[in-house]
């Protein structure tokens, strides 16, 4: 199948449609979290009280990085096509949904996506699990090999494999995981370039 034939799309938001902001060395050092350990499941690990208020702090410091959020190169142009041809789209992101829906008004996209159809860490299990695309599928009634899941990261690729969608790397200009990969653009302004060119 190609890719331009793919009517049901989902973004990873961090990096894929926006320019990476999150310093995760500067969230670990404020929470007391060890650099190799990851953040969510630190917290999780944590007694509940401890775990809140820490999770309060993420979401206020996610809140200003949300609000200043700039596009990725051809992001908002790439969605808008896919929008104005009837495309369905959605957000899997491990960001808070509510945050994501502020991102997605930031860059000037919220209305291309359905509220329900952005999924954040609470609405979906955290990606490579294929969870929140499942969750899509069902909801978008569509075969997973009918959907294409953009990221910029192994886990955004690995997630959609195991969905058994189709997947695109963005933002990275050599491709570290060709076996998790059906197509590679340097960016969505190259994407948006293929699309059109019927790829
Ligand atoms: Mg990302």
């Amino acid at each position: 199948m190609r890719l331009a034939q793919l009517r049901h799309w989902v973004f990873d938001m961090d990096g894929t449609l926006t320019v990476a902001v999150h310093d995760f060395p500067a969230i670990k050092s404020a929470l007391q979290i060890p650099l190799e350990d990851d953040i969510l499941g630190h917290l999780a690990a944590l007694p509940a009280d401890v775990a809140a208020a820490k999770h309060a702090w993420l979401l206020e410091h996610e809140r200003e990085l949300a609000i200043a959020s700039r596009p990725a190169t051809g992001a908002v142009e790439l969605v808008r096509e896919l929008a104005g041809r009837g495309y369905r789209l959605g957000v899997l992101t491990r960001n808070a949904r509510e945050l994501a829906h502020v991102t997605l008004g930031a860059i000037g996209i919220a209305d291309c996506f359905a509220v329900e159809d952005v999924l954040g860490r609470d609405e979906a299990p955290p990606k490579p699990d294929p969870g929140g695309l499942l969750k899509l599928a069902q909801a978008w009634n569509v075969a997973p090999a009918e959907m294409v899941m953009v990221g910029d990261y192994q886990f955004d690729l690995a997630c959609g494999k195991a969905a058994g969608a189709r997947t695109v790397l963005v933002n990275l200009p050599e491709n570290p995981w060709p076996d998790l990969t059906d197509w590679h653009a340097e960016d969505c302004r190259v994407l948006k370039t293929m699309i059109g060119a019927g790829i």
